[in-house]
């Protein structure tokens, strides 16, 4: 096997026959004014146009382009993780292949990275897209995210990203959830940065994506927030509101016991007799939701002999 390079570059493509080779040629030029041995991962999404063949004819000129093709179209985030488990470079970047992203913007993505910092992500300050169905979605979507995360990023949703490699191959990429990773990866520990990239129209051909995409990120998102919140120690959310909810159940219970041997008044037909009832069941099902959780936790760390903690150097 040859010596590993120093960068890889993943890229996701699905039917973009129009850019692959203005793709191949900007960014191979940028990658030579660096000076670094660097490796191209392409991931073919199941095209159904021209770029598998052209990528291949370019994979037959260039072997640093390696291309990888699914045998249908997974999607974007599948895409990237394919690129990143394939990823053999000390820093990983992702580019999308429409030529938005500016490779130019490559040597100052890892300028940053060299000071330290584990992701660098890019924010497109002038951004060329339509604001109503573009622009305000995505700082909304930003804005949410980062409040919610932690990680504090104007443009979650900027491809051109670069990560040390640890971090490219510990995050899991599930669904469309390929934007969050610098939320996701906050998990690790890692400290991220941004810098400002160019943002240009597309090069060719159309969008993959509609208006649609707005819900299913805010959806994304309710799901990001819980897995960081509580992946660790499911049983602490489910706990606290089945105790939470089960003690409310108890406190009426407990009155309406009072009222009945006490003050000898039939319960039986009063609704809070049911609202107790149904209350205490509750409470006990997220409890035990809660420990079910915790042992699907500890099983999958287990069997998969993942560690609970992530290193950032060890020193000896
Ligand atoms: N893409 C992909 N699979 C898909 C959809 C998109 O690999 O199912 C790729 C696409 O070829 C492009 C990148 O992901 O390289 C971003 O897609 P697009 O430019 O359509 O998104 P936008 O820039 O409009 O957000
Ligand atoms: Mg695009």
């Amino acid at each position: 096997m040859s010596s590993s390079p120093a960068v890889s570059i993943v890229i996701p493509v699905y039917n973009e026959e129009g850019s692959v080779e203005a793709l191949y040629e900007q960014l191979s030029a940028a990658l030579e004014r660096l000076g670094q041995p660097y490796e191209v991962i392409v991931v073919d999404d199941g095209s159904t146009d021209g770029s598998f063949a052209q990528l291949k004819a370019i994979h037959a000129r260039d072997p640093r382009w390696q291309i990888v093709q699914f045998r249908r179209n997974f999607g974007q985030t599948a895409a990237i993780a394919a690129g990143f488990q394939q990823a053999r470079g000390d820093v990983v970047i992702t580019l999308d292949a429409d030529l938005q992203n500016d490779p130019n913007d490559i040597g100052a993505l890892l300028a940053k990275l060299d000071e330290g910092y584990d992701i660098v992500s890019g924010w497109r300050v002038h951004r060329k897209e339509p604001l109503l169905t573009r622009r305000i979605p995505s700082q909304a979507a930003n804005w949410l995210i980062s409040r919610s995360t932690g990680i504090h990023l104007h443009d979650y949703g900027c491809s051109l990203k670069a990560y040390r490699r640890e971090v490219a191959k510990g995050v899991r990429l599930y669904g469309d959830l390929h934007r969050f990773i610098p939320a996701l990866a906050s998990q690790m520990g890692v400290r991220v940065a941004e810098i400002p990239v160019n943002d240009r129209p597309r090069h060719a051909g159309k969008s993959k994506y509609g208006l649609s995409r707005t819900f299913r990120v805010f959806l994304d998102l309710i799901g990001v927030i819980f897995f960081l919140s509580y992946f660790h120690r499911p049983l602490r959310v489910f706990g606290g509101l089945g105790v939470a909810i089960g003690g409310v159940g108890a406190v009426i219970l407990l009155y309406l016991g009072y009222v009945r041997i006490v003050l000898a008044q039939d319960i039986g037909d009063r609704p809070l007799t049911l609202l107790g009832i149904l209350l205490v069941v509750l409470g006990v099902q997220m409890i035990s939701t809660g420990l079910i959780a915790d042992m699907v936790m500890r099983t999958y760390h287990e069997s998969q002999g993942k560690p609970t903690y992530h290193i950032r150097e060890h020193l000896r």
